[in-house]
């Protein structure tokens, strides 16, 4: 599944091909993903611009702007295409004599001889639209935070309202495993469970720990940590991004090494003692009891 790094990778790759072009065509070959695809899509985005692209949380936000684009007879189209890859899902650009393969189910074509093709075997992505007033002043992803899918989400994890305070405020008097509590959407974006794992180790913290006990600057420490590893993460996909466009499609993944996820078994890189492996949440947490209370 791709996590917020890849995500963010993936953006910073299409950034290059799609920014400020103008969407040509659209071909819908399955018209339900995880939910349906708007019916009126090809009409809201023919002739429309793609005048940015934002990520918010694992989201991808193609910003669509019409009213540089068409005629004074035709209604102005502003809003945002938003864009989840779900399990499987990938974004790849290619050209219009790239051959189809199974699952390319949406094609958006751009006036740059390119073909923005997302394709998902199992179809637990999302693309789907929001209008945006035209009188609407906010930016973009600010506005979005009443839409159905982001109202609930907590901040993004690499901004400042991520913070020692803000977490302090939502863990008191929770008994949630710290683990758990990281990971929730709820609480903060975007820390999977290789980023929760990885945190928590370097932070010294027991995964199972109740939120309340933990002090202020513990949390201070895995705050630093979790953005310090998102940050890599994003760093080392970005290496890869020359080969955005291969035909495989794939981002650059997560390829720095672990300290603690996928190390059941061996020796902990502080203490030699061996790592542990528990299920929390249906998930794998790899932890060093010795160093980790
Ligand atoms: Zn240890």
């Amino acid at each position: 599944m791709p996590e917020l790094p890849e995500v963010e990778t993936v953006k910073r790759g299409l950034e290059l091909h799609v920014k400020n072009t103008v969407i040509t065509h659209v071909i819908v070959r399955q018209a339900v993903l995880r939910w349906p695809i708007p019916k009126n899509l090809k009409t809201i985005l023919t002739n429309s611009k793609i005048v940015d692209i934002q990520r918010r949380a694992k989201y991808l936000l193609l910003i669509i702007n019409s009213s540089e684009i068409k005629q004074q007879k035709i209604k102005k189209i502003n809003g945002v295409l938003i864009i989840h890859l779900g399990m499987s899902g990938k974004l790849q650009i290619v050209t219009p004599d790239t051959a189809l393969l199974k699952h390319d189910h949406v094609d958006i074509v751009l006036n740059n001889n390119k073909i923005l093709r997302y394709n998902d075997p199992r179809r637990f992505g999302a693309i789907l639209w929001s209008p945006i007033p035209q009188s609407c002043t906010t930016p973009v992803i600010h506005y979005l935070d009443n839409h159905e899918r982001f109202k609930h989400l907590g901040p993004e994890p690499l901004t400042t309202s991520f913070n020692t305070n803000y977490i302090i405020q939502k863990a008191r008097n929770r008994a949630t495993p710290v683990k758990s509590f990281i990971m929730d959407n709820n609480i903060v974006v975007g820390v999977g469970n290789i980023y929760a794992t990885e945190s928590l180790f370097y932070a010294k913290i027991n995964p199972t720990r109740a939120v309340s006990t933990i002090i202020p600057e513990e949390w201070q420490i895995l705050i630093n940590e979790i953005k310090k590893i998102l940050k890599k993460a994003i760093k080392s996909g970005g290496t890869t991004l020359k080969d955005f466009t291969n035909s495989d499609g794939k981002p650059g993944y997560f390829k720095q090494e672990l300290a603690a996820y996928g190390r059941s078994g061996e020796q902990c890189i502080h203490c030699n003692h061996i790592l542990q492996t528990i299920r929390q949440q249906g998930r794998t947490t790899v932890f060093c009891s010795e160093c980790q209370k």
